[in-house]
């Protein structure tokens, strides 16, 4: 099973992510950890992508798909996988359509989760609060930089992926176990 996990910063991936590694044994392909994870390295990908990520902008469309197509090949990906942060374009969505024709698959669901604008900001604070301020981009000026982006140029793929008949959207202004439940209905 292909699952993406949409939703504007703060609106509960990879919370939701998470509990669906431990619950169905899904791999959670996280495009913000691969970079962070890149940037903690020192690689020179982590070197290109720490400003843009830092100035809440995308990181460049042909750094992310080489990124997660090399991770998706991986065999472990195989029992099947969560997208979360990823697509986050157009041309991210066309070229996940590419990647995952190529091994016979197709995406099972675009999970949307709904999450009003002003409770991010009171999100985003709160996990900045716990951890510590890990996140360089976890900041108000930062996130209304985020979701001026995400309302520009990640809400498209809502109608791309409701074209296709597998858009699903849950109340992501509920509890996490609620929303828990609702993805749990949506996959059966
Ligand atoms: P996230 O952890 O998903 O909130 O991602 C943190 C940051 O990493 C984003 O604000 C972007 O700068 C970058 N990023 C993560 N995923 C993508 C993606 N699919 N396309 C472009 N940039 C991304």
């Amino acid at each position: 099973m292909i699952i993406a996990l949409f939703g504007a910063p703060g609106a509960g991936k990879g919370t939701q992510a998470e509990r669906l590694v431990v619950k169905r044994g899904l791999v959670q392909l996280s495009s913000g950890a691969m970079l962070r994870a890149a940037i903690a390295e020192g690689t020179e990908l982590g070197l290109r992508a720490k400003d843009i990520i830092d100035g809440g902008d995308l990181v460049s469309d042909e750094i992310i798909v080489g990124m997660v197509e090399a991770r998706i090949d991986d065999h472990d990906c195989a029992q099947g996988v969560i997208l979360d942060g990823f697509p986050r374009t157009v041309t991210q969505a066309y070229a996940l359509d590419e990647m995952l024709l190529g091994k016979g698959l197709s995406l099972d669901y675009f999970i949307q989760i709904e999450v009003d604008d002003a409770a991010l900001f009171a999100r985003i604070e709160n996990r900045a609060a716990k951890t510590g301020g890990a996140r360089a981009d976890d900041n108000a000026a930062t996130l209304r930089r985020r979701l001026a982006v995400y309302h520009e140029r990640t809400a498209p793929l809502l109608p791309y992926y409701a074209k296709k008949g597998v858009l699903r959207s849950v109340d992501g202004m509920n509890s996490v176990d609620e929303v828990a439940a609702q993805i749990d209905t949506i996959l059966g």
